[in-house]
């Protein structure tokens, strides 16, 4: 059965996968799970991941590339990566996250999304924070509106400024499978 036929039979569509690595607070995966669920996703997730060796002890950082891969070799239609540990990539000072674009895996970090925020905001954050690289996954670029879930974020400020939506263009621009991977809550704006 391919997906489109899987679809539109309204069972067994794209699975998100999430992968905590060792570290991270298993709250952080209860929420996730529920704001996931509760937006239509498939969404289910595994024991924790011993970290790969991709720490920069002069850094005091993890390289992404690496925690990216594992999450690249585990089964699932889209697999989320966890961390706790700050991220960087080449020519970066950190990153929130990196996705594979289009593709299927994404590894994100809890680090900086804690700055500064109580439990509230923090959730927020996460939820804004997958859902970007979740868009990347589905092929869709940075968006230049400020409040669209796809614009890039610079700094904290710019990611509470986003709100936890698409906004319209970016919508049109997915593929009607990718709408159902979005869940029905992606509002149509
Ligand atoms: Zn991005
Ligand atoms: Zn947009």
């Amino acid at each position: 059965m391919d997906r489109r036929q899987a679809l539109s039979e309204g069972k067994g569509y794209m699975r998100i996968t999430l992968v905590p690595f060792q570290g991270v607070d298993s709250q952080v995966v209860e929420w996730l799970m529920e704001d996931l669920v509760s937006r239509g996703v498939d969404v289910r997730h595994c024991a924790p991941l011993p970290l790969p060796d991709a720490a920069d002890p002069l850094r005091g950082q993890y390289r992404a590339g690496p925690l990216l891969e594992v999450a690249r070799g585990t089964d699932g239609d889209h697999v989320l990566g966890i961390t706790d540990r700050d991220l960087y990539t080449d020519g970066l000072n950190f990153v929130f996250g990196v996705a594979e674009m289009p593709g299927k895996a994404v590894v994100f970090s809890t680090h900086r999304l804690a700055f500064g925020a109580g439990r509230e905001r923090l959730r927020e954050r996460l939820l804004k924070e997958v859902q970007h690289e979740l868009g990347h996954t589905l092929g869709l670029p940075h968006c230049p509106e400020p409040r669209c879930v796809m614009h890039f974020s610079n700094s904290l400020d710019d990611t509470d400024h986003k709100e936890a939506d698409l906004c319209a263009r970016c919508r049109r621009r997915l593929s009607p499978e990718g709408r159902r991977l979005v869940g029905t809550s992606w509002k149509e704006r």
